[in-house]
């Protein structure tokens, strides 16, 4: 642990982890400032009457009289993402799905280069991309397609169509569902191509974090910030396996005996490992059935769309009715595609739902594993390696304990290691600034697609940009914490219906003032031109 030094260096903001989120707002704050624009208007008449006056900024917009009808619209406005990613994503995307390739939209960035915020994003990645660029824990094949189509994932200002046309001089078809490979080469690139990579710190694990007097200190790069952007996602690590299971771990999945491949999981994770096997590889799926109560996220997988995903929910759902019969049947056909005649599955694939591990015994660098079923009979199996793919959660570790505390304060039984889409999503419906100059983005808040992340990135960005407008003596102040406009009100209307105005601000937001051209110099926080040579230095020298 080294002490703050007068080496230590300083920035205004750091941003933790190194995804498509922190792209997003990196490109906001290098002045990137989103305006509405008018032309065509929005296909919400109601939304395009809020917004037409000429040149509406979107950095914090009045968000409670913009969604204030969307409850109630003829367009389907999600009603699980938070208000300002549905508002952002809405006019990102006029046309929602059906314009997959984003020709149409109804955001302009213009640059403001004197809005620009200093600012670092530091990722334990080794290239831009957060998730998408590192091996998956689990091993699936970098050709699996993205659940999205590739309009979704575009960011701001080098879309993936551009990507595409510039990589393969040809034009992306629509609703092309890139492989995890692209699109880990498209954000692996985006920095460059949209002007941002001035800002990227890839392979830096960040450690020991903590609140001083005028901001944070960041002990393991003996970086100091005034603001810090949470931007670590909530599936960088795998949920471990039971103790019980723990000795499998040391398997190496080989194949040579044809011994099957323990996979354990009803979700995505377990079916991309599936999918990923060798085509001749036994495997032994062991899954949570329960249609009604907890439906595997799988059955949401239209064949046309997703045939590996609707392929592998076929398999279960075949080997759930399979297992309710008293006497087995003999194994229904099924519906042929061209994922399911890719196997002969009848040989390689046995599904058994509801299943218990009750004992693991280790054996010629094999194991064999007794379950006990649902009827209560058990039975054997030999092993050849595990896929425990149950699901993934993020970490707070980075942050020192007492800054964890704050983070968390009024989240029921916190775990710091375990952090889901639901650990900080009563906080971020009340504000996205979690606690003091502390602001999570991306999957972190629980609205975990890329192109619902943009909200919070707006949001978290006006917050700062207005900051060091206001430390340069030029801007409105800061709201009080609480926002955006009309509080947690406005931040639930549209997620469960609640339509109430905002309590103490109604009105339009007026267009944030800026700067003078010498105001900078005012400012304790250098600006970009002379903090990313001292920052070089201090990390690198
Ligand atoms: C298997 C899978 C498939 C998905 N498919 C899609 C899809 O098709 N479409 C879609 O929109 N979304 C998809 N998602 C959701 C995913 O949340 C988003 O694609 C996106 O990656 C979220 O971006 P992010 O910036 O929030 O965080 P992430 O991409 O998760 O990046 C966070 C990064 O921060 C790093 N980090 C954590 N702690 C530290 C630390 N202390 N120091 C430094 N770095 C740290 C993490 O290791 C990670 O690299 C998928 C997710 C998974 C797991």
């Amino acid at each position: 642990m080294s002490p703050p030094s007068a080496a230590d260096t300083k920035i205004d903001t750091i941003v933790i982890g190194n995804g498509p989120s922190s792209m997003i707002l990196s490109y906001i704050l290098h002045g990137n400032i989103p305006y509405y624009a008018p032309d065509p208007p929005h296909p919400d008449p109601l939304l395009h009457a809020k917004l037409r006056a000429p040149s509406t900024c979107l950095l914090r917009p009045d968000l409670d009289t913009l969604t204030h009808h969307f409850a109630a619209s003829r367009l389907s406005y999600s009603t699980q993402a938070l208000p300002i990613n549905v508002l952002l994503d809405a006019l990102l995307r006029p046309h929602g799905e059906t314009d997959d390739l984003g020709d149409v939209t109804n955001i302009e960035w213009r640059y403001k280069p004197h809005r620009a915020v200093p600012h670092l994003v530091l990722g334990n990645a080794s290239s831009p991309g957060g998730l998408w660029a590192v091996d998956d824990p689990v091993r699936v094949s970098w050709d699996i397609g993205t659940l999205s189509y590739a309009g979704m994932l575009s960011l701001p200002g080098y879309t993936f169509a551009a990507h595409y046309r510039k990589t393969k001089n040809a034009d992306l078809a629509p609703f092309t569902r890139p492989s995890r490979k692209e699109l880990a080469e498209y954000l692996r690139m985006y920095p460059v191509e949209a002007g941002i990579s001035d800002s990227f710190l890839n392979n830096m694990q960040v450690d020991g974090i903590e609140r001083t007097a005028d901001g944070f200190y960041i002990r393991s790069h003996r970086l100091r910030c005034k603001h810090l952007v949470l931007a670590t996602g909530i599936f960088s690590h795998l949920i471990q396996p039971p103790a019980l299971l723990a000795p499998l771990a040391t398997l190496h999945n080989a194949n040579s005996s044809r011994t099957p491949l323990l996979v354990i999981g009803s979700g995505f994770t377990a079916a991309d490992a599936i999918i990923s096997a060798p085509v001749d590889q036994p495997i032994l799926h062991l899954f949570r059935w329960s249609p009604d109560e907890r439906p595997s996220p799988l059955r949401a997988c239209h064949q046309q769309a997703y045939p590996e995903y609707a392929g592998v929910y076929r398999l279960m759902k075949r080997a759930a009715l399979a297992s309710n019969s008293a006497k087995r049947p003999k194994a229904r056909r099924l519906v042929s595609t061209s994922f399911l005649e890719s196997r002969n599955w009848d040989e390689v694939y046995e599904g058994i739902p509801n299943a218990e591990i009750v004992d693991v015994q280790m054996k010629d660098g094999k194991a064999i594993v007794t379950l006990c079923l649902t009827d209560g009979t058990t039975i054997q199996r030999p092993v050849c390696g595990l896929v425990y793919g149950v699901g993934r959660r993020g970490s707070l570790g980075y942050l020192d304990p007492a800054l964890r505390a704050e983070i968390l304060s009024g989240v029921d039984s916190p775990d710091e290691n375990k952090i889901s889409a639901k650990t900080l999503r009563n906080k971020v419906m009340e504000d996205l600034e979690v606690a003091p100059d502390i602001f999570v983005i991306g999957s972190l808040t629980g609205d975990s697609l890329i192109r619902f992340a943009f909200g919070g990135c707006v949001y978290a960005a006006s917050t700062l940009i207005r900051d060091l407008d206001s430390s340069s003596g030029t801007c409105t102040p800061k709201r009080p914490a609480g926002t955006p406009t009309g509080g947690r009100g406005a931040l639930m209307n549209g997620v469960d219906g609640h339509g109430q105005r905002a309590q103490y601000d109604d009105r339009p937001q007026k267009p944030l003032v800026c700067p003078s051209k010498n105001s900078e110099d005012k400012s304790p926080w250098p600006r970009i031109s002379r903090w990313w040579t001292a920052l070089c230095n201090a990390l690198f020298s």
